[in-house]
């Protein structure tokens, strides 16, 4: 199947907005949902909604399959060991802040550290600043160099006998370069640190396998990758998960349940107190179908091909500023055009249909060291073409145009 085909699966772009085709460059927020995606959220509320793991009926032995068979799919498409491995929660965020809440207070005591970086989402930022605060820990930043990256060297300086847990992006949501995670996992390790990987922009566009990487912890949200809203993942060792407690406690997660004291499900479902998001993690599943149908590797070189295209027709403009260094971006441009804020850039381009994102993309820090309060970014995935990329470019010259 070619790019433009893919492109059919996707009815929401098959409109116009504002008068203009719709070119959907915001991916990097929220994907959009092939076909097959959507009819399975409308067959299972129109044939399967039951809820999972407690009913003996027909309905509810649906669901749980359909339930449990997307968790094996997920386990198989990051290549974790076991499905036990594979946490489903609400996406990214909820996973990071499970992985601090639980694991990480657990193991850091005063003057312990953690090692993160400024180019974090904050997502992967506040959470490890909550844990330092509880408990004395220190957080540490590996320094950033003038484009926004780090050397392994200045992370490796960083990690100490101290260090407890090491958090990074895989790929940055603001410059989309990809960091060198199993190097940092094996620096990691060497000092006794567990290290927690944020895969919200890399699981949607190259193939994760998280033991070959030999990370502990591992996040992705569904909605970046054709998946549902309100779906997410948290993959983890399964000797650190048994470790660990807990941090919702009520139905479904319980085995025996006393006065004054219970015991827990083993693993995964110890995580997953109260009703799943049952309908989330099934077309989670079909959207893993779906991208491994095409081919992860396809996908990730699409991605790579169509943003180096859209760089080298922006390099063309002038008074245009790219953020980030100059080596493959997967899929994503952060970028300022000459005095026009961010904001009025992504108005006007809405008015031409052109869908982009513009602010501090929950990358305050590293907004703070560009020195821009806010930039634009233009995000790229399986179903754009070269075709949104021209249309993009003219939008942004119209703009300048009319800013002049
Ligand atoms: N981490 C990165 C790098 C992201 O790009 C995002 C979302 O933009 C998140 C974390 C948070 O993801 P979610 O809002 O799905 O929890």
């Amino acid at each position: 199947m070619g790019f433009t085909d893919i492109r059919k699966l996707f009815p929401i772009l098959d409109q116009k907005v504002n008068g203009h085709p719709l070119v959907y460059l915001d991916s990097a927020a929220s994907a959009q949902k092939p076909i097959q995606v959507i009819k399975t959220l409308k067959h299972y509320y129109e044939r399967d909604n039951a809820n999972v793991h407690r009913g003996v009926h027909t309905l509810s032995s649906r669901a749980t399959d359909a339930y449990e068979a997307a968790r094996i799919k997920v386990s198989n498409f990051i290549h974790a060991k076991s499905e036990q491995e594979i946490i489903f929660t609400r996406g990214t965020t909820s996973s990071i802040n499970l992985v601090a809440s639980s694991y990480a207070r657990k193991v850091c005591q005063e003057g312990d550290e953690i090692v993160i970086s400024a180019m974090e989402h904050h997502s992967n930022l506040l959470p490890w600043q909550q844990v330092a605060k509880t408990t004395g820990a220190v957080l540490k930043y590996i320094p950033l160099q003038a484009d926004g990256t780090f050397s392994i060297k200045d992370f490796e300086q960083k990690v100490t006998n101290r260090t407890k847990i090491v958090s990074v992006s895989h790929i940055s949501n603001v410059l989309g370069i990809a960091n060198p995670v199993k190097q940092m996992a094996a620096i990691a390790h060497k000092h006794g640190a567990a290290i927690m990987v944020d895969g919200a922009q890399s699981v949607p566009h190259i193939k994760v396998d998280v033991q070959e990487l030999d990370c502990d912890f591992y996040a992705f949200s569904g909605h970046k990758m054709c998946g549902p809203t309100g779906i997410g993942v948290l993959y983890g060792k399964k000797e650190l998960l048994e470790q660990m407690e807990p941090i919702e406690f009520g139905g479904e997660m319980i085995d025996h349940v006393d006065l004054h004291e219970a015991s827990w499900k083993e693993l995964p479902w110890k995580f997953e107190g109260g009703t799943p998001i049952i309908a989330g993690a099934i077309g989670l599943g079909v959207a893993i179908d779906f991208l491994e149908q095409i081919g992860l590797d396809v996908i990730e070189e699409h991605d790579k091909q169509l943003t180096r295209y859209v760089v080298e027709r922006m390099k063309q403009i002038e008074h245009l500023t790219m953020y980030g260094p100059e080596k493959d971006r997967f899929g994503l441009v952060t970028f300022n055009l000459d005095k026009i804020h961010p904001h009025d850039l992504a108005t006007v381009l809405d008015t031409l249909g052109v869908a982009i994102r513009a602010g501090h993309h929950c990358c305050q820090l590293l907004m703070k060291h560009f020195g821009a309060s806010a930039t634009a970014r233009a995000s790229f995935y399986l179903y754009n073409t070269e075709e949104d990329v021209n249309q993009f470019i003219s939008a942004l010259q119209k703009t300048k145009e009319y800013f002049k």
